[in-house]
């Protein structure tokens, strides 16, 4: 690849401008739905469990906002690169589907993509987790103690600089088709919204599965808001069951539990 095809410095802009706007309206969008679906609505018209214990307060939403909005600011930077470079020719994502093993490799990268991200984010979050690192880089996310859809990309600028690189990175070494890209920001985007939304949306006998047992949810996730020393991982349980810091599932929400 030849360097100066990467664009001028005001494409750059243009490209990182657009993408800030991309990702806020995703945010408000999904994370708007969730919020109206769940916290939005008197309690009986909502087919869920609640699983937090406490109703959003003013000041728990409106910092969450606040903090997502400016992990978008950050995280759009390495995203503007890879657009950048991605019309350079400079990237592994391809648009092709003509040979059997295109179609064989979308599932494939998807999951190689989900693994490095969720081993990332593991080896990360309990990092920031020790005691030194703790209050000036994670701290911001456990403000929410019973987190609303809202935090779904609530983070301290730290952690969002630490946090932005893992799947950036992996699309100048691991060829990824762009429909199965979308993909992963999709799923990317709604489990952190969901797994922070107070509710788990899923159905019970999906969450006692093969797939609740392996694939976390928002009941696993709201474990580790009130627990801080378990449950670290981001889509799948497994290093948690690996490094033994897997606690099982919080419990739905009900009176009797309220002290909790
Ligand atoms: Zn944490
Ligand atoms: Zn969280």
């Amino acid at each position: 690849m030849d360097v100066t095809e990467f664009g001028s410095p005001g494409a750059f802009a243009a490209t990182y401008a657009a993408l800030v706007g991309l990702i806020w309206a995703r945010y408000f969008l999904v994370a708007g739905l969730f919020y109206w679906l769940l916290w939005g609505r008197p309690e009986e018209k909502v087919r869920a469990d609640r699983l937090a214990a406490q109703r959003p307060t003013r000041g728990t939403v409106s910092f969450e906002i606040r903090m997502s909005l400016l992990s978008s600011v950050i995280y759009a930077v390495p995203g503007a690169m890879v657009i950048e470079a991605y019309k350079a020719g400079g990237t592994q994502i391809y648009t092709s589907l003509a040979t059997p093993l295109e179609w064989v490799w979308i599932p494939v990268s998807i999951f190689i993509y989900l693994a490095i991200h969720d081993t990332y984010f593991y080896w990360t979050h309990r990092a920031m987790h020790h005691p030194k690192l703790f209050r000036a880089m994670h701290l911001a996310h456990h403000r929410s103690r019973h987190p609303t859809p809202w935090a779904g990309f609530s983070f301290h600028p730290w952690e969002s600089i630490i946090s932005a690189w893992p799947l950036p990175l992996a699309t100048f070494f691991i060829p990824i088709h762009i429909g199965a890209v979308i993909f992963v920001l999709v799923v990317m985007t709604i489990a952190g919204i969901a797994n922070h939304a107070g509710w788990e949306v899923l159905p019970r006998s999906l969450i006692h599965s093969a797939f609740g047992r392996h694939v976390i949810t928002a009941t696993h996730h709201n474990l580790h808001h009130t627990d801080y020393n378990a449950n670290y991982g981001l889509y799948f349980r497994f290093w948690d069951k690996l490094m033994d810091t897997d606690k099982g599932l919080s419990k739905p929400f009900t009176p009797q539990t309220r002290h909790l």
